[in-house]
């Protein structure tokens, strides 16, 4: 079935409305100019996973853009909550997006209403479960992270999603899950929807996110590891030293804890690491009530 053909609810400006209603015009300025900016969340057992944090960094990215959300924090996340129950759905997926609307066309948009949807459907896994325990594996992309200075790379937003979806079909088109970003610099960055950690001799080694996303499921990951009393250093990492690795892993809402077995001409082997923090992050995300069943 078509995404668009979907049955149930969105919430669409404060108003609950059937799922295949939900539709804008050609001319909406978030759709010529990527004035947009979105969110990816998860709920597990009837709860979403760190919701205000993602519902803070959605308002984040409008202000990075130049624009305020018409709905507070609290309205955001009490309307996020309600279609997850009236969705009927336990775990699930939650697309929350703002966007720049149709009133004027061309690049100013001063006026446009600032337009606020929520869209919740099941999106089991984001990898193939076969493959993701063996280790997905990684093209390395030839678009790179654009500099800070020449794209507003903090954001969640859309326009910055195109140089991750050219990414992603060609890793594709060549038989590979994803793909593996560079920074403007030449350092390591990012998946097209994940962020990337490595492993060598017990402790972790992930990115500085200073032009790429700060990921929420990165920094759980972080915290998760140090409970456990893993080393953790956040630096700067070259393309040269992934052969030093022992490990790979991608974290992301969607991808939740992926092992890598392969980057380009690298390989990994997910090792007790990964699987202890695919295990730590599957353990965190469930309700406190459904674990204590
Ligand atoms: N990087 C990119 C490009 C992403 O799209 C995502 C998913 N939102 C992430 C990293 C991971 O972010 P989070 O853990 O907050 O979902």
């Amino acid at each position: 079935i078509p995404f668009d053909q979907l049955d149930g609810q969105i919430w669409f400006n404060g108003e609950f409305i059937p799922w295949r209603d939900a539709k804008i015009h050609v001319l909406t300025h978030g759709l010529h100019y990527a004035s947009a900016v979105f969110e990816g969340e998860r709920a597990y057992g009837g709860e979403i996973f760190k919701l205000r944090e993602h519902t803070e960094r959605l308002i984040e990215s409008g202000r990075i853009l130049g624009f305020t959300l018409p709905y507070s924090a609290e309205e955001i996340d009490t309307a996020c909550s309600e279609l997850l129950r009236r969705q009927g759905f336990s775990d699930a997926y939650v697309r929350p997006i703002a966007w720049r609307g149709s009133e004027s066309m061309g690049v100013s948009a001063q006026k446009n209403r600032i337009n606020v949807a929520i869209a919740i459907w099941q999106w089991p896994s984001y990898f193939n479960p076969e493959e993701r325990m063996k280790g997905i594996r990684l093209d390395l992309a030839e678009y790179r992270r654009p500099d800070p200075r020449t794209a507003p790379s903090r954001a969640k937003a859309s326009g910055l999603y195109m140089i991750c979806t050219i990414s992603k079909h060609a890793a594709e088109a060549k038989g590979y899950a994803d793909a593996l970003m560079l920074d403007w610099r030449g350092q390591v960055a990012e998946a097209t929807g994940a962020n990337v950690f490595f492993v060598k001799d017990g402790a972790i080694h992930t990115p500085t996110p200073d032009c790429f996303l700060d990921g929420i499921t990165r920094r759980t990951v972080i915290e998760l590891a140090r409970r456990r009393g893993i080393e953790v250093n956040v630096r700067a990492i070259m393309p040269e030293e992934l052969s030093d690795f022992s490990e790979c892993f991608l974290c992301g809402t969607a991808a939740e804890v992926t092992p890598v077995a392969e980057i380009g001409p690298y390989r990994f082997a997910p090792g007790e690491i990964s699987r202890q923090l695919v295990s730590d992050y599957m353990a965190e995300v469930t309700p406190k009530r459904i674990a204590a069943e």
